[in-house]
């Protein structure tokens, strides 16, 4: 990461981007904004929510004159929604140099845009389809432009936009920078990208892993109270033949396998603190069965591979997207089936959205296991263990005593007895556990913004300890969830996080840690 004074932007784009929110650069930024300033063609790969927009915006605007009176960019999006954020985005990074922007896209009004483009706009933004109407209108024309930008170009193809592309880039001057942004990289794109861009360099962020279709993901909206009584609920519901439960600190790693011990489940801690022997102590039992909970942080649990894990329970929503990615195929290997509950609180809803969006997988919402279904669920698996036993004629010692006791009981309340003995009661111990900070950006203190002091920690606060955070999603809401859109609303934080989050004494992290961090993680796990 780096921040964004290290690209040598010009003091007005350099402010633009920090009126934004943006403290570090994402790491597609990273990579495509020096290429991108040395002039040449590039093509950037990255998913979906990873900052593609500033990647190109921010090289962009720091290179127009702004006495330019011509269309000198072109941007090109697929639709209508994707043209008006771009535009946003670019009007927001142009603020202060005052660069003139404007969108064309269909269903607007043309003279409305006609209107527009009288004010000499230096960068386009367009759907292929409109920007063709104008260019044969030649209400725009093209032989100035020196920067193309086709972004979300696959799915521009996708589209079926080939042809329009191509026609509109036959008439920009062959002197010219081309770049071209997307999140996957199919064949058509690669020829649209020889036919068109000049010894191109490429920068790609490559996701580590996708969400494996297996596994039945879900999450549950809880307050932080509630979690521990839902994850008893849930285990006794669905009767895990082996449960991954993931805490989000050491601490709440040993409170939570504490607990569910108390509770008379079969659990255990894993975690960084513990020695070489206690975890392998540990997986052995997890290994042969005679634990069925492991609860463990993400740290602890990387690499790990179990088969025959049947649930994933994230007690406590994961920092980022990767990590979620991570926890979740702990299940689901080797073309099982597995589960994945998710427990979020009303807070933390957005930045479940935000991992949607990155994994791009929907995850359906499950209401709260009930004490009905809990019980339910518990007496099946009594009800399966007792047929198993008949199945395998395993019982032929009790026989004399079962007919002694049908001659002076009823039946079934004998069955039931037996059964009510076998199951267990619902050990009522009073559990506390220490609660979370909700995952969410907090207030910081409005002179570190803007102190110009460079920041310390990973993603930027004075301060240092914290190396927690999960990137780019501060509390700025917005629908697109992304890195968070919405900077067009009124900030309500300095744009920061709150210093106690970075406890090291409790906190890992893993999934987007970009180095910085992995010197750390020692001392973490
Ligand atoms: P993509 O095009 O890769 O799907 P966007 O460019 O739309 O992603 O960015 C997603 C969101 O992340 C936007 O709201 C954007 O303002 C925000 N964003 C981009 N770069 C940063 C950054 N360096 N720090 C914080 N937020 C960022
Ligand atoms: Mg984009």
């Amino acid at each position: 990461m780096k921040t964004f004074s290290e690209f040598g932007l010009e003091p007005k784009v350099l402010r633009a981007i920090t009126e934004m929110g943006f403290e570090e650069s994402t790491p597609i930024q990273d990579k495509a904004i020096p290429v991108a300033m040395e002039g040449r063609d590039l093509i950037g790969q990255a998913q979906t929510g990873t900052g593609k927009t500033a990647a190109f915006g921010i090289p962009l605007i720091n290179k127009i004159d702004i006495k330019e009176e011509r269309i000198v960019a072109l941007i090109m999006c697929p639709t209508r929604e994707l043209a008006i954020q771009v535009a946003e985005e670019i009007e927001k990074l142009g603020r202060f140099k005052g660069i003139r922007s404007l969108p064309i896209y269909g269903g607007q009004d043309i003279v409305k845009q006609i209107r527009g483009l009288r004010k000499k706009p230096q960068i386009i933004i367009g759907t292929p389809g409109r920007l063709l109407d104008h260019i044969n209108r030649k209400t725009i024309k093209l032989d100035d432009v020196q920067t193309v930008i086709l972004d979300e170009a696959d799915e521009m193809l996708d589209m079926g936009f080939m042809d329009d592309i191509q026609s509109i880039l036959k008439l920009v001057p062959d002197e010219r920078q081309t770049m071209l942004f997307s999140a996957t990289m199919p064949v058509n794109i690669q020829k649209l990208a020889q036919q068109f861009l000049k010894n191109p360099e490429h920068v790609s962020v490559i996701p580590k892993q996708v969400s494996a279709p297996l596994i039945d993901q879900a999450y549950i909206e809880l307050h932080e109270r509630q979690k521990f009584e839902a994850l008893c609920r849930l285990i006794d519901m669905e009767a895990p033949e082996l449960a991954i439960i993931f805490g989000r600190t050491k601490r709440r790693v040993d409170e939570l396998s504490e607990a569910l011990q108390k509770r008379g489940y079969t659990a255990e801690g894993l975690h960084g603190d513990l020695s070489q022997n206690q975890r392998d102590n540990v997986m052995r039992k997890f290994r042969d069965g005679s634990i069925d909970v492991l609860v463990a942080t993400d740290v602890a649990a990387r690499g790990l591979d179990v088969s025959g894990v049947t649930h994933v329970i994230n007690f406590d929503l994961p920092q980022d997207p990767e990590s979620y990615v991570h926890r979740i195929g702990r299940t689901g290997r080797a073309g099982k089936e597995g589960a994945a509950y998710t427990f979020v609180t009303p807070r933390e809803i957005d930045h479940l959205h935000f991992i949607e969006k990155i994994t791009r997988h929907k995850i359906a919402r499950k209401p709260m296991p009930s004490l009905a279904e809990a019980i339910e669920g518990k007496q099946k698996m009594t009800a399966e263990r007792v047929l198993e036993i008949l199945e395998k004629d395993e019982h032929n010692e009790y026989r004399g005593l079962a007919i002694s006791l049908l001659e002076q009981h009823d039946s079934v309340h004998l069955l039931a007895a037996a059964l009510k003995l076998l199951t267990g009661d619902k050990k009522e111990v009073e559990i506390e556990l220490t609660p979370e900070d909700p995952l969410r950006a907090k207030k910081r203190r409005p002179d570190v913004r803007n102190s110009g002091r460079r920041p310390s920690g990973p993603y930027g606060t004075a301060g240092g300890a914290r190396r927690n955070d999960r990137p780019y999603d501060r509390d700025r809401g917005g629908d697109r969830g992304g890195y968070g859109r919405g900077g067009d609303r009124p900030r309500r934080d300095g744009g920061g996080y709150r210093d106690n989050r970075g406890r090291s004494d409790s906190r890992e992290r893993d999934g987007y840690s970009r180095g910085t961090s992995r010197s750390n993680e020692e001392t973490l796990v």
